[in-house]
């Protein structure tokens, strides 16, 4: 039998990040990285449309949720997007600032699948291994893969979360967590287009791949959140990146709420265009202001087509930017698995402790990654918590 001193579970953004950094800590370690699938960091390679959002600039606790939510701040705190992207210029990865903080490759997103393959590359990679169970025997852990039984002192599980099946990802992790006594927050999909009824797919499908900058909220009061970004009508719902962070907040049975022009007054202007243009087409006088096609939907729904601006009291004028301001929907289900970027839920927080990311009951075994129940918004966060969430489980490593 194999003797190695952790083995890693998953060879995505969280494991390979985390094999390399305990053998920068401590190069005579012997690390084992085993995965399922065919190649290692699937999900980065197809990240950020090829070019992977890795970090973001902004990156603090508050853009994350968890049941826990101050769980993550010790491993952020440990390990910040400056420190990744250090790593990134050392291997003269060219990248750039999208938007907020967001930085990206300029090439492909397989420069950093390569560079942590290069920072790991004194790990053994066993690819294309089916993973059997984890048991511990005396004070060691033991795996059985394809490949026969390993024996290990360390066990870190960064096997991901479920989002997308296609791509390797299983619940392996939490079933494993499950057996080793750990508690689950609840996974559910994250990150991902929501579904509507046919009442309000009436809006939605003749729209079907518009995109507009929209303000999508949920809840009220203190306890709202809301996000102003690109919305896009599909022929199921919404989508666009609005939609998607609104998405990992949203539970069924509650309602969103949508503003289809949130830099706009609507009907302040559409007043205004009324004392200086009172001729004009309602649908015309709207097109103005909004995607001429979004207007014309928007007019046809309320029975508007064919009057004039000047024959609409204010009453009339007040609906009409009260439908556009103030959508609510209830969303009847996500796309789910199959196209969420991530998991939100996982491993619960109260049973690993911060700071190394180590079960609170079982010695030498670790969660990183996905499968905590710790997840990003949209925008290089999941990244951010992948790589410092495996730093952490690995200065932990490298100092026991
Ligand atoms: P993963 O990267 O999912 O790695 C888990 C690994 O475990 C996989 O290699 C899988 O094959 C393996 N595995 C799973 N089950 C088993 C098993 N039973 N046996 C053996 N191996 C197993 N985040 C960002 O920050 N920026 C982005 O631009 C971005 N874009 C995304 C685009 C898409 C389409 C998707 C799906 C996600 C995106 N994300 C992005 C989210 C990000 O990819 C994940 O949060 C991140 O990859 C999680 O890292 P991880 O190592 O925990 O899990």
């Amino acid at each position: 039998m194999k003797h190695f001193d952790t083995v890693i579970l998953g060879a995505g953004a969280a494991g390979m990040f985390c094999a390399g950094s305990v053998l920068r800590a401590d190069p005579a370690h012997r690390v084992l990285v085993i995965d399922h699938a065919r190649a290692p960091g699937e999900k980065i390679r197809i990240s950020g449309g090829g070019r992977s959002n890795f970090t973001n600039l902004a990156t603090e606790r508050g853009r994350f949720l968890s049941d826990n939510p101050r769980f993550c701040a010790s491993a952020l705190a440990g390990y910040r997007p400056g420190d990744f992207v250090a790593l990134v210029d050392a291997a003269g990865i060219a990248w750039h600032e999208k938007t907020l903080g967001q930085l990206f490759c300029d090439g492909s997103a397989r420069q950093l699948v390569d560079m942590l393959l290069h920072r790991m590359r004194q790990a053994e990679l066993w690819l294309e291994t089916a993973i059997g169970g984890v048991t511990q025997q005396g004070d060691a852990f033991r795996i059985e893969t394809a490949r026969g039984p390993v024996l290990a002192k360390n066990c870190v599980v960064a096997t991901g979360g479920k989002s997308i099946p296609k791509m390797g990802a299983t619940g392996f992790g939490y079933d494993l967590a499950r057996q080793f006594g750990l508690r689950l927050v609840e996974p559910r999909a994250g990150l991902v287009p929501l579904t509507f009824a046919e009442q309000d797919l009436d809006l939605c499908r003749p729209l079907a791949g518009l995109s507009v900058e929209a303000e999508v909220s949920h809840g009220s009061g203190k306890r709202a959140t809301r996000f102003r970004d690109g919305l896009l009508f599909t022929h199921r719902g919404l989508s666009g990146p609005a939609i998607l962070q609104i998405s990992s907040f949203w539970r069924p049975g509650e309602e969103i709420s949508v503003d289809l022009a949130p830099s706009l007054d609507l009907a302040a202007d559409l007043r205004e265009q009324r004392g200086k243009a009172g001729r004009m087409a309602l649908n015309t006088a709207l097109a103005r202001l909004l995607p001429a096609r979004l207007a014309e939907a928007i007019i046809a729904e309320l029975r508007l087509d064919g009057t004039r601006l000047a024959d609409q009291p204010n009453a009339v004028l007040d609906r009409l930017a009260h439908r556009v301001h103030r959508w609510q929907l209830r969303p009847v289900g996500s796309e789910g698995w199959r196209t969420a970027e991530v998991t939100v839920g996982g491993v619960d927080c109260r049973d690993l402790e911060a700071k190394h990311m180590q079960a609170r009951a079982v010695s030498g075994l670790y969660f990183i990654g996905e499968v905590v129940d710790v997840t990003g918004w949209l925008g290089g966060y999941n990244f951010q918590w992948a790589w410092a969430s495996g730093h952490a489980a690995a200065m932990g490593i490298a100092a026991a």
